[in-house]
């Protein structure tokens, strides 16, 4: 890897300032293309953390009784702040994650939809109410914030899966520390200043950068009300169970192994776009990237020579070039921990029809490049099938039906996104009503579900009970508050020893 001389400092944002603490440690950050060392961001210690803890709480009494049309108003500055901001997001997403400029785009455009969500909060908070409950006697519901609120966020989508939080988070008025992951950590900083143009005010969105003290510190701080994971399954069973352990309220969104179960009569050159695309889009480095094909029957012997053919045409190049198909890998390591498995897919006697190890880029020889790979004949027992690969590698299993290529997606300890590709209707119902997947797509690669529909795996791709954002984020990022009112008119005179019943 290339070191240059002018590298970036990467620092924290608290209580409004970007601030890096005189001694603090800091990690290396790469641009993956060429592989030159671009940055060096701050590793929060837990005083930096309790810090904007602390700057977080301040904030939150006058931000929580701020009218939740005025959050929505400052929502709506930001939504413009963003949109207008849109390349200069994407571009830094690009320069740290490696993913192609135009795949960026749309990650940032999937954020701006959450903002235009969180854009209703008034809507969205409004309670219900019963009149007359008993005689002079109303009851309603409210929902009210919790106080601070955390996110943990992964490196594969620094600006989206941050949006699926925050703004939701913080319209419903809490107040927000984001621990971003620090492989690309640029992008938070930005929209941190975005977030202080459009006029919240200081401490009410935060960004403590960091590694696993930063994550520990925000999981012990009492303070802390609730926890939003996103990343490995077990980093968020360890979020999970250590945040419980500490009284707080939990998401934890894990890993994947996203399966595409192809039918006989589905369009086959539909199906084979379908496929490269959600194989190899953003390297493969995407929860809801398809990395298993289950093919029916003789559909197998027909799409193979095509995904063989498309794979190797795959233009894989700097991803601020703008026909770029497929960028580089995240990190060097990462690249190295996918060739392994490549490796081990062979061992495992699992066919390589078209290997990626070895692929470089001209101009570009110390980036952290992998090729699109694929291989066939792989089965149930193999590595390569069992465990999330996070890579450019699409892995074809042959099955005899219909009722085979579900069991063995049901069976699969992941459960996060599936797909059907097919033009028949019942066997599309049927594949909805029987899959133990919690996003689920029918002649769709990659299902992730609108702003308001809420995003969550199930089995070990969720730990927790909500999903992200839509009213499910809502109701994460809220508590339920129950009002029972009578006046003293209504009132009879006498204590009562029996239990309240209607009258
Ligand atoms: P990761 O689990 O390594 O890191 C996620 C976050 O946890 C980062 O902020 C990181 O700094 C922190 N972290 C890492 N190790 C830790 C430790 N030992 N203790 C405490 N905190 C720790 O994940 P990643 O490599 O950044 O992202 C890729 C993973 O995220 C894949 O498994 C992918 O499937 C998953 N992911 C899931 C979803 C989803 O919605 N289910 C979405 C995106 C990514």
């Amino acid at each position: 890897m290339k070191d240059t001389t002018e590298t970036r400092e990467i620092g924290h944002y608290i209580a409004g300032q970007v601030v890096s603490p005189d001694g603090e440690k800091t990690q290396a950050v790469y641009c993956p293309a060429t592989g030159e060392h671009t940055g060096n961001v701050s590793l929060a210690t837990s005083q930096t953390v309790d810090r904007a803890v602390a700057a977080a709480k301040a904030a939150f009494p006058s931000w929580q009784n701020t009218p939740p049309i005025r959050r929505a108003r400052l929502m709506n500055e930001f939504l413009r702040l963003v949109r207008e901001n849109k390349d200069v997001l994407a571009r830094a997403i690009t320069l740290e994650h490696g993913k192609v400029f135009t795949d960026a785009q749309g990650e940032v455009e999937r954020g701006i939809d959450i903002i235009e969500f969180a854009c209703g909060i008034p809507q969205l908070l409004k309670g219900d109410y019963t009149e007359q409950v008993s005689t002079g006697m109303d009851n309603w519901t409210t929902r009210q914030a919790l106080g601070v609120v955390a996110g943990i966020t992964p490196f594969n989508f620094p600006v989206m899966v941050p949006m699926w939080m925050f703004p939701v988070a913080i319209a419903a008025g809490n107040t927000f520390i984001l621990k971003p992951s620090p492989t690309d950590p640029s992008a938070s900083l930005l929209y941190a200043d975005l977030m202080k143009q459009a006029g919240f005010p200081d401490g009410v969105f935060n960004v403590v950068q960091g590694d696993k003290v930063a994550v520990d510190a925000l999981l012990e701080n009492d303070d802390v009300k609730a926890v939003s994971f996103v990343g490995s399954t077990p980093i968020a069973n360890y979020i999970y169970e250590t945040g419980a352990r500490h009284g707080k309220r939990v998401q934890a969104l894990g890993g994947a192994k996203n399966h595409m179960l192809v039918m006989p009569d589905a369009d086959l050159e539909k199906t084979a776009d379908a496929l490269i695309g959600a194989a190899f889009g953003s390297a493969g480095e995407r929860c809801m990237a398809i990395s298993v094909a289950l093919l029916v029957g003789d559909v197998a012997d027909k799409l193979m020579p095509v995904l063989k053919a498309r794979s190797q045409a795959l233009k894989i190049k700097n991803g601020l070039e703008l026909d770029a198909e497929m960028g580089p890998i995240v990190t060097a390591a990462a690249r190295d921990r996918i060739a392994g498995y490549i490796d081990t897919g062979v061992a495992e006697g699992a066919e390589l029809v078209v290997d990626g190890r070895g692929f470089s880029v001209e101009g570009h020889e110390i980036g952290f490049w992998l090729g699109g790979t694929l291989f066939d004949n792989v089965t149930p027992d193999m590595k390569i099938y069992r465990e999330e690969i996070f890579g450019p590698v699409l892995s074809c299993v042959r099955v005899k039906d219909f009722a085979q290529g579900i069991q063995l997606i049901n069976d699969h300890e992941f459960g996060n996104g599936v797909s059907l590709f097919t033009r028949d209707g019942n066997v599309a119902r049927e594949f909805g009503k029987q899959v133990q997947v919690g996003m689920v797509g029918v002649n769709v690669p990659i299902p992730v579900p609108m702003a308001w529909h809420g995003f969550g795996g199930w089995k070990k791709s969720l730990f927790g009970d909500m999903h992200a954002y839509g009213e499910e984020g809502v109701r994460f990022y809220t508590k339920q508050k129950s009002i029972m009112q009578r006046w003293p008119e209504s009132i009879e005179k006498g204590a009562e020893f029996v239990m309240p019943t209607a009258k």
